[in-house]
C-alpha cells in the first residue's frame, strides 16, 4: 500500500490512535489508571514537563488512553489538533470561555442543544458577553447579525430535536469576512456524516456521550481545530480540570471501533422510519434532513454523506398523545440521551431542553407535542413494525 494511500473514515474508525499507545504488544489500548507519570531523573522528566520530549507528567493534563481518543476522533475530523474533556457540555463550555472575553459578542443561533442555549442565556452575559441568538434557518438574518462584528460564530446542524440544517460554507465564509472563529457542533452527524473543517468551520465539537461512543455507558466531549486553537482550549481545561477519565476514553475507544457500521445502519433506518411516519394519519410533522419536504434537503445533500440516526416527529393529539404513545413502544428507552445502539424516545421537556422552562422552549420554537427518536441498530423493520402497533 502506497503511503499516500488516505484510509476511509470506516478504517479509521477502527484503527486510527492506538498504534502509539499499545503496550507490551497489546492489540487494545490499555487504560492507563495512574494519575502520575514517574522518572528516574530530573533531566528526563523536565525534557516532558517543558514539552521537548512527547510523555506524561499528569492525568489532569494528558493520559495515554485519553490521547488516544483525542487522536482517532483527531484523524476521523481531518483536524490538526484534538483535545477532550469529561462531557460534551465541558468541551463546548471551555471552547467558549477560551475563545470569549468581556465586551466581545457571539451569534448563534435559538435552538442549539439546551446546554448550550443555557451557556448563551445565562452564563456569558454575566461576563458581560453579548449574545445574539437568531432564528435558525433564516440564513440572511445570521448574515446580518455576523455583519455587526462578532467574536465567535457558533453553529449546530443538524438541530437537536427539530433537526435543522444550517449551510456551514455560506455561513463561515460570512464569519470569516469579520475575523470571527466558527465553531460547529457535529454531534447529530458524526465525523462519518459530516466534516464541518472540510466546509470552513475553524473548530469542530462533539458530544462523544452520544454517536461516538454510541454504548451510552461513557460520558465524554471532544474538540477539534487547528493546533494553535486547541492549544489554547486545551490550556484552558488542564486549569479548570474538566479531564476525561481514562476509563471513559477507553468505553469511548472500543465504541468507535464500530462507529461507521452503526452510523451505516442508523441512516438508513432513520430515513425509512422518516419515510412510514410521513404516511401515518396520527403523525402531524416529520422532521428528518433526508426528507425531500425539509426546508433544507438541498444544503444538506451538499454538506452531509448522510442523514443521521435521529429524527423527530409530532403527534396530532399534542403532549397527552406522547404521553400515551411512549410507553407503548417495545423497543425504545424512554430516556435522556440519543446516539446509543439501542432506540431511544423523548419528549423534549425531558431530554435536549430538560433545563429550559416552557416559555424558553415555545421561544426557541420547540413545540411541547414533539417526539425525538434516535434510531438504534435494531433491524429497521422491527422499529416500524414497533412504531405503527403504537400509533395505533
Ligand atoms: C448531548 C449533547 C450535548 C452535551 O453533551 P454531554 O456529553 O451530555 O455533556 C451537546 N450537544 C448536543 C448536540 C448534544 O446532543
Amino acid at each position: 500500500m502506497s503511503n499516500q494511500h488516505q484510509a476511509h473514515p470506516g478504517t479509521l474508525s477502527v484503527w486510527a490512535g492506538e498504534e502509539k499507545n499499545m503496550w507490551q504488544g497489546s492489540t487494545q489500548v490499555p487504560v492507563v489508571h495512574s494519575v502520575a507519570f514517574g522518572y528516574p531523573d530530573v533531566d528526563g522528566w523536565l525534557d516532558v514537563a517543558l514539552g521537548r520530549e512527547p510523555g506524561h507528567i499528569y492525568s489532569r493534563n494528558t493520559n495515554p488512553t485519553v490521547q488516544a481518543f483525542e487522536e482517532k476522533v483527531r484523524q476521523l475530523e481531518g483536524a490538526e489538533g484534538a483535545t477532550s474533556f469529561a462531557t460534551g457540555m465541558a468541551a463546548i463550555s471551555n471552547t467558549l470561555f477560551t475563545l470569549l472575553s468581556p465586551g466581545d459578542r457571539v451569534v448563534s443561533v435559538k435552538d442549539t442543544y439546551g446546554g448550550t442555549s443555557k451557556i448563551f442565556l445565562e452564563f456569558l452575559p454575566r461576563f458581560q458577553i453579548k449574545v445574539d441568538l437568531c432564528d435558525t434557518t433564516d440564513h440572511a438574518a445570521i448574515e446580518a447579525a455576523i455583519a455587526q462584528g462578532c467574536r465567535v460564530l457558533y453553529l449546530e446542524s443538524p438541530t437537536n430535536p427539530t433537526l435543522k440544517v444550517m449551510d456551514m460554507a455560506r455561513l463561515a465564509q460570512a464569519a470569516h469576512q469579520v475575523g470571527a472563529v466558527v465553531v460547529a457542533d457535529n454531534t447529530f452527524a458524526t465525523p462519518i456524516n459530516q466534516n464541518p473543517l472540510a466546509l470552513g468551520v475553524d473548530l469542530v465539537l462533539h458530544s462523544a456521550t452520544k454517536f461516538l461512543g454510541g454504548h451510552a455507558d461513557a460520558l465524554g466531549g471532544v474538540v477539534c481545530g487547528a493546533a494553535s486553537l486547541v492549544e489554547r482550549i486545551y490550556h484552558f481545561r488542564e486549569i479548570n480540570g474538566a479531564t476525561l477519565e481514562p476509563m471513559a476514553a477507553y468505553l469511548l475507544l472500543r465504541g468507535m471501533k464500530t462507529l461507521h457500521l452503526r452510523i451505516r445502519q442508523q441512516n438508513e433506518s432513520a430515513l425509512q422510519i422518516a419515510r412510514f411516519l410521513v404516511q401515518q394519519p396520527q403523525v402531524s410533522q416529520v422532521f428528518y434532513p433526508g426528507l425531500e419536504s425539509h426546508e433544507h434537503h438541498d444544503v444538506a445533500r451538499r454538506q452531509m454523506r448522510g442523514f443521521g440516526g435521529v429524527l423527530s416527529f409530532m403527534l396530532k393529539g399534542g403532549f397527552d398523545a406522547v404521553r400515551a404513545f411512549l410507553p407503548r413502544l417495545r423497543y425504545a428507552h424512554l430516556a435522556a440521551n440519543l446516539g446509543a445502539v439501542e432506540t431511544i424516545a423523548g419528549p423534549p421537556a425531558t431530554t435536549s431542553h430538560v433545563e429550559c422552562t416552557p416559555e424558553e422552549r415555545e421561544a426557541m420554537g420547540i413545540p411541547e407535542g414533539l417526539i425525538r427518536y434516535s434510531v438504534g441498530i435494531e433491524e429497521t423493520a422491527d422499529l416500524i413494525a414497533d412504531l405503527r402497533q403504537a400509533l395505533e
